[in-house]
């Protein structure tokens, strides 16, 4: 019997869709985090869609520079797009190109690191990534910068 069949969440790993994985070191359930960032957006009152939203105008507006640095009002953001396609861990049968963004906000220096799978995560599941993943991006994070604060 095949036991990595077992395991609901055996996309999410290493080596599976993403050399790194998409739960960085955290221990819970994919479904135990997208509880416990539901309830912080509930909390906070910002939506799924707003930080979606945002994510997706800065890929946007980084396409425009052709992997150089562009400048998208608060932040400079830079693209970096690999050939091929990624699949969602989720598994549905839908692909997302290969496109990674680096953002730094402009004034405090935050740099964030997410792709165009990020952005399908958060808007149709409800995932922000796990704790330490590289490209997790925190609701909170996500309403200071939505709220210009
Ligand atoms: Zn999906």
């Amino acid at each position: 019997m095949d036991m990595k069949s077992d395991d609901p969440d055996r996309f999410f790993r290493p080596g599976q869709i993403s050399r790194d994985g998409f739960l960085g070191t955290d221990r819970r359930a994919v479904r135990e985090i997208v509880r416990e960032d539901g309830e912080t957006l509930k909390r906070i009152g910002l939506s799924t869609e707003a930080v979606a939203d945002i994510l997706q105008s800065l890929i946007d507006a980084a396409k425009q520079g052709l992997e150089g640095p562009v400048d998208a009002g608060d932040w400079i953001v830079r693209l970096d797009w690999a050939r091929g396609l990624v699949p969602c861990p989720f598994g549905e049968r839908r692909l997302q190109p290969k496109i990674t963004l680096e953002a730094v906000r402009k004034g405090s220096g935050e740099t964030i690191l997410f792709s165009q799978l990020s952005v399908h995560l958060i808007r149709e599941h409800g995932f922000f990534g796990g704790a330490g993943s590289v490209f997790r991006i925190e609701p909170e994070s996500a309403a200071a910068w939505i709220r210009g604060i």
